[in-house]
């Protein structure tokens, strides 16, 4: 039954794309091309810095159903505490989501947010970092003013994400991995998991 609903979910998404454009949105927005790299352009404005010192691998795939995008990233320290030590950034788009630009603009400038170190904030549904519903800002074309991108940290999970890595370590230390190594190990396991829509 799930996998009946997920599927109607994709062929319900896939019918506006093929009835307003014969081109789908990755041969219309190809992640090398001029409006890619126009978006990352808004996101760093937006933010008023670069994520991952300007390295963002860019990609169309086949996400879960419902899902537009997807960053990920990984850091020696921490998922969140430490954006500027972010590496390996990506940014996937789903091929099964009828993006325009309004909305892969606002969508770059949210996942764009999540490689900056932001999470979700879903007290204010307007607020770019909502995780849901998110309408495109005006940066994007869209109507949502700027100014409501605000987002709102929240420490619960970078607090959780750390005593994840004390934990490991601590195990890895007893096996006698000098701590330092354990640490790393640890944080680039804990990392390789940051993978946020
Ligand atoms: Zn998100």
């Amino acid at each position: 039954m799930r996998a009946l609903v997920a599927a109607l979910f994709t062929a319900l998404m896939l019918v506006p794309v093929a009835s307003a454009s014969a081109a789908t949105p990755a041969e219309r927005f190809p992640a090398d091309g001029a409006d890619m790299a126009r978006a990352m352009q808004i996101a760093a404005d937006f933010w008023k810095t670069q994520p991952c010192g300007g390295q963002v691998a860019l990609r169309w795939t086949r996400l879960e159903a419902g899902t537009r995008a997807e960053a990920a990233w990984r850091n020696f320290d921490s998922a969140w505490d430490n954006p500027s030590g972010n590496f390996d950034c990506n940014i996937a788009f789903s091929t099964a989501m009828p993006f325009e630009w309004p909305d892969l603009c606002t969508t770059v400038v949210h996942e764009v947010g999540h490689l900056l170190g932001h999470q979700h904030a879903d007290r204010d549904e307007h607020a770019v970092m909502a995780e849901h519903a998110i309408e495109p800002l005006r940066v994007c074309g869209g109507t949502t003013p700027a100014a409501t991108g605000a987002s709102v940290r929240t420490g619960s999970v970078a607090r959780a994400r750390r005593a994840a890595i004390r934990r490991c370590a601590r195990r890895m230390t007893r096996r006698g991995v000098r701590a330092y190594a354990a640490r790393r190990t640890c944080a680039r396991r804990v990392a390789a998991r940051t993978r946020l829509r």
